[in-house]
């Protein structure tokens, strides 16, 4: 990633909080109220500066749990009127210029263990990355989990989008999944449970994934570590992984491709300011250096209407977009 990327202005100076559980018991920040936790709480805290196309203006509350019980405790005690948005590391993601109102809630690294427990499973923090889990899972020779190497984002998030590759997605893998609902109350849910379709589960609004338990088959180390590295390969000669963007775009449209219709109506590294529709992988967006998230959303509404005008195809957003607009 490029160092010239500004970051959005934000709407005012950042100031760290750290909670402890002796001081008042409530944080404020102009319009809403959070109750303190051990973690971290961060009023007007930076998103662009993590999530994957670098844009968006900032969550008015970011919260960073210090461990379950932590977050349950702080969702139980959040007015229920307050919007809760759990974040992984954003690489599905636009977040809107004018920010996102209430809690956005980020796990810190201490939500990213990974363990091996019998019958070929694997226990993963919703924070690790799936390239770490499918890394455990090729050391301790559990295959099936391979398809977690191409995709760049968290557990959880892998979770909640039913992330999937090469003809295998998290719904084949997972046997279930804890979760912190809105009201704090902790579940474990089976993988039934998430109803999954492509990219969509029925994880519930506000709910926070703290824990996947994923289950392969056994295998031989090299032989998993090979297919983990032809799929390496593979991402790197077709996606612009270098790129701040935000994964596939679109879903792929019943019966074709979405990068097909999107080439077909002509869309091929289209612009609108310094957003772009990749050259190499025609799903993608890109944010060539100063595009506004609002400048990446127009650009992939603009493909939606010119494929929609040249093959009657309607395409239906991937990346989730979320916060309100400047
Ligand atoms: C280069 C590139 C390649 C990609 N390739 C693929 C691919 O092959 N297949 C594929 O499926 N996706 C792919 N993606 C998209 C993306 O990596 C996946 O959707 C991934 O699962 C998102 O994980 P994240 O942690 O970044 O989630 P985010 O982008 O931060 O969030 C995505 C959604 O998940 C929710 N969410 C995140 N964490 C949690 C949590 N702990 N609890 C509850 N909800 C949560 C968010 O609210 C949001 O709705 C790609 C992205 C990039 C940038």
């Amino acid at each position: 990633m490029s160092s010239e990327v500004e970051t959005p202005p934000r709407a005012k100076p950042r100031e760290k909080v750290s909670a402890s559980l002796d001081r008042a018991p409530r944080l404020r920040s102009g319009r809403t109220e959070v109750p303190e936790l051990m973690g971290t709480v961060e009023p007007n805290g930076s998103l662009a500066d993590f999530i994957w196309f670098r844009t968006g203006g900032p969550a008015e509350w970011l919260v960073k749990p210090k461990d379950v019980e932590d977050l349950s405790r702080f969702l139980g005690g959040l007015d229920p009127s307050v919007p809760v948005l759990p974040v992984g590391v954003g690489s599905n993601l636009i977040v809107r210029d004018g920010g996102v109102a209430g809690v956005v809630i980020r796990l810190p690294k201490s939500f990213a263990q990974v363990t091996v427990e019998p019958g070929n499973r694997i226990r993963a923090g919703a924070g690790a990355m799936g390239i770490t889990v499918a890394s455990k899972a090729r050391d301790a020779g559990i295959a099936g989990l391979e398809f977690l190497r191409g995709i760049p984002g968290t557990a959880g998030g892998a979770v909640r989008m039913n992330a999937g590759a090469y003809g295998r997605e998290v719904a084949d893998i997972l046997v279930e999944a804890t979760l912190v609902l809105r009201g704090g109350s902790v579940e474990t849910w089976p993988a039934e449970r998430f109803g999954y379709t492509y990219r969509h589960s029925e994880t519930p609004e506000g709910a926070v994934v703290v824990e996947a338990l994923f289950q392969g088959t056994p295998g031989d180390p090299s032989a998993i570590g090979a297919e983990m590295d032809r799929i390496a390969e593979e991402r790197e000669a077709s996606q612009p992984l270098r790129s701040r963007t935000g994964g596939s775009t679109f879903k792929n449209p019943p019966g074709t491709k979405a990068w097909k219709e999107i080439d077909s109506a002509g869309c091929r590294g289209l612009q609108i300011g310094d957003a772009q529709v990749s050259e190499k992988h025609c799903n993608f967006l890109l944010n060539l250096g100063k595009a506004s998230s609002a400048e990446i959303e127009a650009l992939g509404e603009e493909v939606r209407r010119r494929v929609r005008e040249h093959s009657g195809v309607e395409l239906e957003w991937e990346i989730q977009r979320v916060g309100v607009s400047e």
